[in-house]
């Protein structure tokens, strides 16, 4: 028996092989990483982590856990799939062979192509590396009396820039979108994080692109053009633009590949003997139909105990509810459920114990709520979508309180 191979040891990697034992599965289980150390949580990289550097903290698991459970971690990096003959080429000449193969290749930071990019000085925020690059660029940069830029407004741009406030760093964040966060919450949230970060300190030019990375004599960063012209100096650029899916070794494998690698709603790919999970895959969103390609830690643990039930003779169809948070100084982003599509509405509600929630519409349903420092809410906003939704009528009802809506069921 040749067991599960899985690819990628990070969040959902990880998460696929503890859930193949707990399932109950007993063939052998082997974890191929091409990071080093112990699977660990990529969250706090952006948050904790940049203002305690505590790298311990981040494990999934310590070492034992690997042992005691018969997870054997393989330190290498997959460079083919051998479909015909059920196997892994690794870069050390090592084969692995499979029975199932999981792939759980995760993303990378997205390069748009931007003169003087790759100079030094510019950083990412993908990888323990990646933070650990930061954190010692961070308080030379306080020290200096120079800014920091940060090329993209999403949560992990974000994120960053209000550490980097809190250390006492001079922040200007470029979104080329006219707002905050677009892709993923509503005009009413991207409206109040502007407020917030205009209120932390944080210089924001919104709806203008960066087109070019300056250098000094050196080669070194020192700053960004902006589209229209303006040229704001630096002394950290981050690169937080957005990340493709690692979809190279399915492609190249003739694995069908659409926007991510094309699971079905079992996870399964086009290739019965592999699934594929997490950032790198894309799947038909159980309450639409429609392909969605997914950047959370709940997809990519939900992902991954769906694909383990499978594995150990327990299949069903995935429907976990997409949920996602975000940490931006004292303000605590949580949202339930995926963006309308096309045209909707939303309406704001602040609420009596402190905090807001925007509730997103499509026609009579809600879809969507984006709450902040309201976990309350945002857990009956969970439990409701998650059974099948809420119509205004019934919410109207129960004087528009999720939460008591959510008792009532
Ligand atoms: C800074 C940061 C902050 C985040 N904050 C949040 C948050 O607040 N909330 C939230 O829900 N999500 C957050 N996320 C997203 C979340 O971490 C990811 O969605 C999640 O890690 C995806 O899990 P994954 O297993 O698909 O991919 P990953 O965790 O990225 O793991 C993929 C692994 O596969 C490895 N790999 C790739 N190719 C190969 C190969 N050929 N051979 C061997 N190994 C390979 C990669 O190096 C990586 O270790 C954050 C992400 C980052 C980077």
């Amino acid at each position: 028996m040749d067991g599960v191979v899985i690819l990628g040891g990070g969040q959902g990697g990880f998460q696929a092989a503890a859930s193949l034992r707990q399932e109950g599965y007993a063939g052998p289980v082997r974890l191929v990483s091409d990071e080093p150390g112990l699977p660990y949580q990529r969250p706090p990289l952006s948050k904790a982590y940049l203002k305690d550097g505590d790298a311990a903290r981040l494990a999934l698991r310590p070492e034992a856990f690997f042992a005691a459970s018969a997870i054997e971690l393989v330190h290498d990096r997959a460079t083919a799939l051998l479909r015909e003959t059920r196997e892994v080429a690794l870069a050390s000449g090592a084969v692995l062979a499979y029975d199932h193969l999981i792939l759980a290749p995760g993303a990378r930071n997205a390069r748009p192509p931007l003169p003087g990019l790759d100079a030094p000085g510019v950083l990412g925020l993908r990888t323990l590396a990646d933070a650990q690059a930061l954190r010692a660029a961070l308080p030379a940069t306080v020290e200096d009396g120079a800014r920091a830029v940060v090329i993209g407004g999403g949560f992990i741009g974000l994120e960053f820039a209000a550490v980097a406030r809190a250390f006492g760093c001079a922040v200007t964040v470029v979104e080329a979108a006219p707002r905050l966060m677009a892709r993923a919450v509503s005009p009413e949230t991207s409206a109040r994080f502007r407020g917030k970060h205009e209120s932390l300190g944080v210089d924001l030019a919104l709806g203008v692109p960066v087109a070019e990375v300056l250098t000094d004599a050196a080669g070194r960063a020192c700053g960004v053009g902006l589209a229209d012209g303006r040229e704001i100096p630096a002394g950290l650029v981050l690169l937080a633009a957005g990340v493709r899916p690692n979809v190279e070794l399915a492609q190249a494998a003739g694995l069908e590949v659409a926007d991510g690698i094309a699971a079905d709603a079992q996870l399964l790919t086009s290739d019965p003997a592999i699934s594929a999970l997490g950032d790198a895959c894309s799947f038909p969103d159980p309450r639409t139909g429609a392909r969605v390609r997914l950047e959370s830690v709940q997809a990519a643990t939900d992902h991954a105990r769906a694909v383990a039930r499978r594995l150990a003779g327990r299949p069903e169809p995935y429907a976990a509810l997409p949920w996602f948070w975000s940490d931006q100084a004292d303000w605590k982003l949580q949202i339930a459920g995926l963006p309308p599509r096309g045209e909707s509405a939303a309406d704001v509600h602040d609420l009596p114990r402190g905090g807001f929630a925007v509730r997103r519409w499509e026609g009579d349903a809600l879809v969507c709520v984006e709450t902040v420092n309201a976990p309350a809410e945002h857990m009956a906003a969970r439990r409701l979508l998650a059974a099948g939704g809420v119509s205004r009528v019934a919410l109207a009802a129960q004087e528009g309180s999720l939460a008591r809506l959510a008792k009532s069921g």
